[in-house]
């Protein structure tokens, strides 16, 4: 595993499922860790009891990244107390399923504001850091769901899509600066993201995957480490799927 030693890494969605996978990993690398949650301070609580060998590591803040003054809030403090931001992992998402036709302007406005808004208003802040500094990784989790298409997900799949678009876009823009930007894209994963959805939904998903499982919040975060890594330094603008062959 790559020494992240010196790293300063801001992670969305930190302390819970993928994120918290993600997170450790760094912790275990060396990194020094600012990670954001929305609102669960038990899950928040939870992670930091799970990684008290890491305390000295890590920095836990609630910000909704979906929130401009929230987001710019953010980035004061981590300006304040850090001397440079290396790595971003935009993580942080959420689902609010229906039918577009029953969809409300809520539920699709609400996926739109997290995921990728969200994802705007904390590259933007990052990228003025990183350009400064001359170094940057960003790395953004999208879905399959971008290029497939998922009936009850018109919101979810267009935020993810959104994401990927961003993602292309802002790594052109910033390579002249040393700073990369890529996409990993998970397929099912064991969290509370899809522990909600019906036992023989679930089955159903299973059967699609060509690997006949689901994948593990780990097996991202590995994926992020490597997009995260020195030998990653000439890869930008990808979609690195991990999705069992989906
Ligand atoms: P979880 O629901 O397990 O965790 C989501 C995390 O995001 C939580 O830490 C939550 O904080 C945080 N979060 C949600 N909204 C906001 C917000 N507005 N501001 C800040 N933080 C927020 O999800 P997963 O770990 O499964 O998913 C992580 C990412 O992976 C998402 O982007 C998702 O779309 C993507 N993904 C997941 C797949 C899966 O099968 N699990 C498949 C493909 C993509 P809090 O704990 O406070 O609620």
């Amino acid at each position: 595993m790559e020494d992240f030693n010196g790293r300063t890494v801001l992670i969305s969605g930190a302390t819970r499922g993928i994120g918290q996978a993600i997170s450790r990993r760094f912790l275990e690398a060396g990194a020094q860790i600012i990670g954001v949650y929305a609102g669960n301070n038990e899950a928040a609580r939870t992670f930091a009891d799970n990684n008290q060998m890491f305390a000295a590591q890590i920095e836990l803040l609630q910000c909704n990244v979906a929130d401009e003054g929230q987001v710019t809030a953010l980035f004061s403090r981590i300006e304040e107390k850090y001397p440079c931001l290396d790595i971003l992992v935009n993580n942080a998402g959420i689902r609010r399923d229906a039918m577009l036709a029953m969809m409300s302007y809520h539920q699709w406005q609400d996926v739109l504001d997290t995921n990728l808004t969200g994802t705007f208003l904390m590259s933007k802040q990052a990228v003025r850091l990183m350009m400064s500094n001359k170094y940057g990784r960003i790395i953004n989790i999208t879905s399959p769901v971008a290029h497939l298409g998922f009936s009850g997900q018109a919101n979810y799949a267009a935020s993810k899509a959104g994401q990927v678009a961003l993602t292309k876009t802002l790594a052109k823009e910033v390579a002249r600066k040393k700073i990369t930007v890529n996409c990993v894209s998970p397929g099912f994963i064991s969290t509370d993201f899809i522990t909600d959805l019906n036992a023989d939904l679930l089955a159903e998903y299973k059967k699609m995957v060509p690997m006949r499982r689901f994948g593990t919040a780990e097996e991202v975060a590995d994926a992020v480490l490597f997009l995260a890594s020195n030998r990653a330094a000439y890869i930008s603008g990808t979609v690195l799927e991990v999705s069992g062959g989906l």
